[in-house]
């Protein structure tokens, strides 16, 4: 069967950056197992796999308004260093703050003396994502999986 809509997937992927650096991959790990179409996997992979069916494989390239969106410059704010209640803060580190939309994390960008930059995009935001996809199983969702939007069983959940 090929890839559709409410489809159980599996797959062992490699996600690089432009720069051919290796930044995810399931190498060494259980095959990725996600329910097609319901937003699990981002969309500019979704739609390349569309379609496809066990073997597969594939050399996606997707943009960043296809993968982790684009950089959100008020996301890139300066905060005051006292608001990190004297931890060492470093550029490259990563924080969770709590605010209105609830848990949020977010990157350090800069510090310059008593002022924080901080980056509360994605990681990947801005990015252009080069995955090596290899497709190992598709099969039909069950109605329960369907009905929770993921997948039971082998890779996904148990409940
Ligand atoms: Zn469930």
């Amino acid at each position: 069967m090929t890839i559709q809509q409410n489809s159980v997937v599996g797959i062992n992927y490699t996600l690089k950056n432009d720069g051919g650096e290796v930044l995810d991959t399931s190498e060494g790990r259980e095959a990725l197992y996600y329910l097609h179409g319901n937003g699990n996997l981002i969309i500019g992979l979704e739609e390349e796999l569309l379609g496809k069916a066990k073997g597969d494989k594939l050399n996606v390239i997707v943009q960043p308004e296809k993968g982790y969106g684009i950089k959100d410059e008020q996301l890139i704010q300066d905060v005051p260093l006292s608001a990190f209640g004297g931890q060492e803060v470093e550029a490259g580190m990563t924080f969770t703050a709590q605010n209105e939309q609830g848990m949020q994390m977010f990157t350090v960008a800069a510090v310059h003396g008593d002022t924080v930059t901080v980056d509360a995009n994605h990681p990947l935001a801005g990015q252009t994502l080069h995955f090596d996809v290899e497709i190992v199983e598709v099969r039909e969702a069950t109605p329960d999986e369907i009905a929770h939007g993921h997948v039971h069983g082998i890779g996904g959940f148990e409940h």
